[in-house]
C-alpha cells in the first residue's frame, strides 16, 4: 500500500452490529420512541439493523454506521417515510382540470371550511332542529337544489355511479329499462351502463343503431315489462356524421303517454349555462327537468365544482321510493360532503361571482393573458432546474376539462414545452425528466406528447406559484 492512499474505511462484521435491546436504551432512540411510539420504532430498527446485517455479511458495511447516532438517523428516515401521508397534494399540470386520477374538482375555500367546522363538533345531520325530531340528512340540501335546479326533491349518494345504480335498482328491478343502443358508454374504468344495469338487477332493453336512434325505436320496444325510458349523457365521446338521437323533450312525453318515467343520466350535471363565460354549452340540470325528465342523475365532483358525490334530483315521490330502498343507506354520503356540497351549492346563489369563487370555474376561466405571463414567470427557473440538455419554451396548447365532460371541448392555454437539445429520438431522456419531477416533495404531473414534456399552467393558480418555484430553486441546490 502506497502512502499516498487514503485511509481505507473500517469495516464492521456482524459481531458488531448492536442488539435491539441496547439501542432503545440510548438517548437518541428514547427521543424517536416518544415521538413515534415503541412498536414502530422497534419495527424499523430491526428492519434496518437487518439491512446492516447483510452489507455486513457482504463485507461492505462502514464501521461508522453502526454507532447509535447514525443509526437513529437512518431509522428516523424511515419513520418519516413510513408515517408520510400517501394522499399528497401534487401540482396538476397534465392539462386536464377535472382529472380523476388527481382528485377531479378542487373545493373552493368556502367548502373547505364548512368541511373543517363540521368534522370537530356535533351537528344536526339527521336531527329536525324544528321539531326535536329525527330528520333526514337530505334535507340539508334539498331548498337549495330546488332554487337551483327546480326539482322537487334531492338524494344524495356516494358518486354518480352510485346515484344511477339506486335508481335503476329502485325502478327497474326485474324489470326493463329502454336505453338507446348509441348511449350505452363505458365511463372510463368499471363504469358501464350495460353492467351497472346488470348490477342493479334491471333489463337492458337496447334500442336503435350505434349511430341512429328514432323516436319510433323507444316506441317499438315498450311492453309490459317496461320499466322505464332513460337517456345517459355521452360524456366522454361524441358521434358524428350521420347521426340521430330523440331528445330528452320527447323520450320523457313518450314515457308519459305510457304511464312510465323518464330519467336521464347527465353525468357532468352543470347548473347554469356555462356560455355565459365562453365555455362551451352542455345541458343544464334544470333543462333536463323542464324537458319532462322525472329524475335527472349527476355527479358532484365534474362541472358541478363539488365534493365527490352523486345527486338524483326531480319528482317528489320517485326520490321518496328511492329512499326507501336499503342501498340508499349503503350508498349515502356523510356530513364531510355533505357539508362541502351545501358549501359549493351556495355560492350559484350568487351566479356573478361564480367564476371567481367556484374553482374549478375559476380555472376554466382563466385569462389567456395571466396564463402566459405566468408561464414567462416559470420559464427561467424551469430551464435551470432541468439542467443541460433540455430545452425550455412557450407554446399555446388546449387543455382539457376531463372527467367525461365535453371530449371535444377544449379550452385554449398556456404551456411550458421541454424538449431535448438533441431533438430527435430522446424518449428516454424525457421519461428520466418526468419521472425527476414525480419524484419532487410535491410532484408535479405533465403529459409527454409529441416529443416532449408538456406543463400547462392553467391549473397552477397563482396561489401556490411561489411554492412551485420555491421547491424547484430547493431541488436545485
Ligand atoms: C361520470 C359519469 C358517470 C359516473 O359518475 P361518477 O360520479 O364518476 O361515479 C356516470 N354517467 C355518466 C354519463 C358520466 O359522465
Amino acid at each position: 500500500m502506497s502512502a499516498s492512499s487514503s485511509t481505507p474505511t473500517l469495516l464492521a462484521t456482524v459481531q458488531e452490529l448492536p442488539s435491539i435491546d441496547r439501542l432503545l436504551h440510548h438517548e437518541a432512540f428514547t427521543a424517536l420512541q416518544a415521538r413515534y411510539g415503541h412498536r414502530q420504532v422497534v419495527q424499523q430498527t430491526r428492519a434496518h439493523v437487518q439491512h446492516l446485517r447483510e452489507q455486513a455479511l457482504q463485507g461492505v458495511l462502514p464501521l461508522q454506521q453502526v454507532q447509535p447516532e447514525p443509526l437513529a438517523q437512518a431509522v428516523q428516515q424511515r419513520l418519516q417515510q413510513q408515517t408520510r401521508s400517501r394522499l399528497q397534494p401534487i401540482f396538476n399540470l397534465s392539462g386536464t382540470v377535472l382529472h380523476t386520477n388527481l382528485g377531479r374538482a378542487l373545493l373552493p375555500d368556502d367548502a373547505v371550511q364548512a368541511v373543517a367546522r363540521v368534522m370537530r363538533q356535533p351537528v344536526n345531520l339527521e336531527f329536525n332542529m324544528d321539531a326535536g325530531t329525527r330528520g333526514d340528512r337530505d334535507d340539508l340540501i334539498e331548498p337549495l337544489i330546488r332554487e337551483l335546479t327546480g326539482a322537487e326533491a334531492v338524494t344524495v349518494v356516494n358518486n354518480n355511479a352510485a346515484a344511477v345504480l339506486l335508481l335503476l335498482n329502485t325502478l327497474s328491478q326485474g324489470r326493463e329499462t329502454i336505453v338507446s343502443r348509441g348511449e350505452l358508454v363505458e365511463i372510463g374504468g368499471a363504469f358501464r351502463i350495460p353492467d351497472i344495469m346488470h348490477s342493479a338487477g334491471a333489463q337492458l332493453h337496447e334500442v336503435g343503431t350505434t349511430n341512429r336512434t328514432h323516436l319510433h325505436d323507444y316506441e317499438r320496444a315498450l311492453s309490459e315489462q317496461t320499466a322505464l325510458l332513460m337517456k345517459v349523457h355521452c360524456s366522454n365521446y361524441a358521434i358524428q356524421g350521420f347521426t340521430k338521437s330523440v331528445s330528452i323533450q320527447q323520450v320523457a312525453a313518450l314515457a308519459h303517454a305510457h304511464g312510465l318515467p323518464a330519467v336521464e343520466d347527465l353525468g357532468s350535471g352543470t347548473l347554469v349555462d356555462l356560455g355565459q363565460w365562453g365555455l362551451p354549452n352542455e345541458p343544464t340540470v334544470r333543462q333536463s327537468l323542464a324537458a319532462g325528465a322525472d329524475l335527472v342523475s349527476f355527479s358532484g365532483d365534474k362541472l358541478l365544482g363539488g365534493p365527490q358525490a352523486g345527486l338524483i334530483v326531480g319528482s317528489h315521490e320517485l326520490i321518496a321510493q328511492i329512499k326507501r330502498n336499503p342501498l340508499k343507506r349503503a350508498l349515502r354520503v356523510g356530513k364531510l360532503t355533505l357539508a362541502a356540497l351545501e358549501a359549493v351549492l351556495q355560492l350559484y346563489r350568487q351566479p356573478e361571482t361564480l367564476h371567481e369563487r367556484l374553482t374549478t370555474l375559476r380555472l376554466f376561466t382563466r385569462p389567456l393573458q395571466a396564463m402566459q405571463a405566468q408561464a414567462e414567470r416559470l420559464l427561467p427557473a424551469l430551464q435551470h432546474w432541468c439542467g443541460e440538455g433540455y430545452t425550455v419554451g412557450i407554446q399555446p396548447v388546449r387543455s382539457q376539462i376531463g372527467s367525461g365532460a365535453l371530449p371535444d371541448e377544449v379550452l385554449p392555454s398556456v404551456g411550458l414545452r421541454i424538449g431535448t437539445l438533441s431533438g430527435g429520438r430522446n424518449g428516454r431522456a424525457l421519461l428520466q425528466l418526468e419521472q425527476r419531477l414525480r419524484a419532487l416533495p410535491q410532484p408535479v404531473i405533465g403529459r409527454l406528447h409529441d416529443n416532449a414534456l408538456w406543463l400547462d399552467v392553467r391549473c397552477l393558480e397563482p396561489e401556490f406559484e411561489a411554492a412551485f418555484l420555491a421547491q424547484l430553486a430547493e431541488a436545485q441546490s
